[in-house]
């Protein structure tokens, strides 16, 4: 399922991402524009305003501003649920799947300890971004893990 953000919903892009869903964010640009690539590229489109989503199918009207109570909305209204194969599979700044690197490929440009501590590197092609699980993947993976679906 392909998803898109409008310029309200950054977070909950991340976060989509972050969970290995394609996901698509408009930064700027009207309604017709936002309806225009949501139809384009087949997908659904995410937002917190009403006319928006009532002149697009599909779309899902999300009523809260925090993250988590969105992220929660979308896994329940769209019937997905959190698959820990996909989660940091794709790129949180351009959505592009990332490919596992050498570590040794990655040397000059993780801070040394990263690269002392960890084995699993990957790059997103696009951006060149470089991810491999930090300190804060225990936080991320808590966070996950506590949503509520259902
Ligand atoms: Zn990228």
């Amino acid at each position: 399922m392909k998803l898109l953000c409008d310029q309200m919903l950054g977070s909950l892009a991340t976060w989509l991402r972050i969970l290995g869903y394609d996901t698509a964010y408009v930064k700027e640009g009207d309604d017709g524009e936002i309806v225009a690539r949501a139809r384009g590229e087949g997908r659904v489109l995410l937002t917190r305003d009403k006319e928006l989503a009532a002149s697009y199918e599909p779309s899902l009207l999300l009523e809260s501003t925090h993250v988590r109570e969105q992220l929660e909305s979308v896994l329940r209204e769209l019937h997905l649920s959190v698959d820990w194969d996909r989660v940091l599979s794709r790129c949180t700044v351009c959505n592009r799947s990332v490919e596992a690197v050498d570590k040794e490929a990655v040397r000059d440009e993780v801070p040394p300890r990263a690269y002392q501590e960890h084995e699993q590197f990957w790059r997103c092609p696009s951006c060149g971004r470089v991810y491999w699980t930090g300190t804060h993947w225990d936080n991320m993976r808590r966070f996950i893990a506590s949503l509520r679906a259902g």
